[in-house]
């Protein structure tokens, strides 16, 4: 039942879905209407514009039923490892064991949005001496605490050193509450010394052989504690198993973002690319279905871009958004202002990077512990936000900025800075809540402020270098600065 690629409301997907069904739609055990989510507290859906496509449905689907397979899996006797805080590297390990599922607390962060405040996690988290001086990732206390979404973990690790206060902060409240944590240390990344021994990461940062030393030792002891908790040895042959795994997803998503990125028309919309991304970090507790995903997206993506379609205008504005969103939302809103998004940085850009395969399993996990943006500074952040706008051809920078995150207060301005000196591109920090329904007159005002201004300057650049069709392209046109 083929219909022209658009985003659509929850109204239009129940009419979709049946339509849909009708035609014979083949659907995985997690599948059916979308509306059933809502049934179940997921009111967000209800504000969205969602992708009509069956892969999109599949997605979403997906996603909405992760506490349904996680309390399964639990029920089933698998053993179920909660990771925080190191996005990427600990389920790659987990999940190099058969009998082991692993997911993010972390994840929590986003509930207060999905469900539209109506779970009451931040007040359990407020009442626990965690206030709204935290950014959303609070949630998680609230959820480990009431465990109405997610099963209590049977091992529960978390990276420390060089990540943000919160996390520490949150995660040591978690442990004051008498639930175990298993805690491994990642060194703030340094710039190498002259002469001394470095080694070159995957992404392009660059780290002291020393420092990868350190996270080897440290990732040794994560393998003994997954050993011990799932009762069978991890070896490096596992490891390299679930890394080869870990990099299928990754190239997926990979080919998924450049095709994206690249189209003349925008074929997948910023919304359902978001979800896709947060897929590599722990493959929403099923590493096999999050294969499966990623492919039926990427069959849509290219028959879209084959056939030339898009879901939003030809001239939209190319972004590059720097953080994910609290509230999904926002992700529609740029695009209803005119904009798409052809660059990310959702502070896990060293996720979606291939580790490498010609390394010991362990020492490459460690240099792609080291490669996370987030535990160097933010000049190095900037750096490769600006080659990857520079890569896909993106005409302004927006950082949305989470409310009461310990990096937020000054990573903007030094971002904003290096942005502006070397790619000459009009940048906009916005701040976004879980639920933006009372600022979204502003937030769209700032959008669609830079919206306009990426298009003065297109405009400008077409006139006086006589530049046609192919400005604003990656590879189109001279608009770098
Ligand atoms: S959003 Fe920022 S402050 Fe919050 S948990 Fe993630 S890295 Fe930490």
């Amino acid at each position: 039942m083929n219909e022209r690629p658009q985003r659509i409301t929850l109204d239009d997907w129940d009419r979709r879905y049946a339509e849909l069904s009708a035609a014979g739609l083949c659907e995985s055990a997690y599948g059916g209407p979308l509306r059933r989510h809502v049934d179940d507290g997921d009111r967000r859906l209800l504000r969205l514009r969602m992708d009509n496509s069956p892969a999109a449905l599949r997605l979403w689907n997906f996603l909405l039923t992760e506490e349904q397979r996680l309390q399964q899996a639990k029920a089933d006797g698998q053993k179920i490892v909660g990771t925080m805080k190191d996005l990427g590297t600990v389920p790659v390990m987990a999940y190099s064991l058969p009998n082991v599922v692993a997911f993010y607390p972390d994840g929590a962060w986003w509930i207060p949005c999905v469900m539209e405040q109506s779970a009451g996690l931040l007040a359990i988290a407020d009442s626990l001496g965690i206030d709204d001086s935290f950014c959303p990732v609070r949630a998680m206390l609230g959820a480990l605490v009431n465990e109405a979404h997610f099963p209590v973990p049977g091992l529960l690790t978390c990276s420390v050193g060089a990540v943000c206060d919160d996390v520490s902060a949150i995660a040591q409240r978690i442990a004051d509450l008498g639930f175990p944590v298993f805690w491994w240390e990642v060194p703030h990344r340094r710039p190498p010394e002259p002469g001394e021994p470095a080694v070159r990461l995957p992404g392009g940062f660059v780290a002291p052989a020393s420092q990868v030393a350190v996270v080897r030792a440290e990732l040794q002891r994560v393998r003994e504690a997954l050993q011990s908790f799932a009762g069978q040895p991890l070896t490096d042959e596992a490891l390299a198993a679930g890394i080869d795994r870990a990099n299928q997803v990754r190239r997926l998503l990979g080919e998924l973002r450049q095709l994206t990125f690249t189209a003349r028309a925008c074929p997948m919309p910023a919304l359902e690319m978001l979800i896709a991304e947060m897929l590599a970090l722990h493959f929403c507790s099923d590493q096999q279905e999050t294969i499966g995903v990623l492919e039926d997206l990427l069959t849509e993506t290219r028959a879209r871009v084959d056939a030339g379609q898009g879901v939003l205008a030809a001239d939209a504005v190319r972004v590059f958004w720097v953080n994910p969103v609290a509230d999904l939302r926002v992700m529609n809103l740029l695009e209803d202002v005119g904009g798409r998004i052809c660059g990310t940085e959702y502070l896990f850009c060293h996720a979606l990077d291939p580790i490498p395969d010609d390394l010991p399993p362990i020492e490459a996990l460690a240099r792609m512990v080291l490669a996370d943006p987030m535990v160097g500074s933010s000049a190095e952040r900037a750096e490769r936000i600006c080659t990857d706008a520079k890569r896909f051809g993106c005409e302004a920078v927006v950082i949305s900025r989470i409310p009461g995150a310990s990096h937020c207060a000054v990573e903007g301005t030094v971002i904003g800075r290096i942005v502006r000196e070397r790619l000459g591109l009009p940048f906009v920090e916005i701040e976004v809540p879980p639920l933006t329904d009372a600022m979204e007159p502003t937030i769209r005002t700032r959008l669609e402020a830079l919206v306009e201004t990426a298009r003065g300057r297109r405009d400008q650049r077409r006139g006086t270098s006589g530049e046609g069709s192919g400005v604003g392209r990656p590879g189109g046109g001279g608009h770098h600065g």
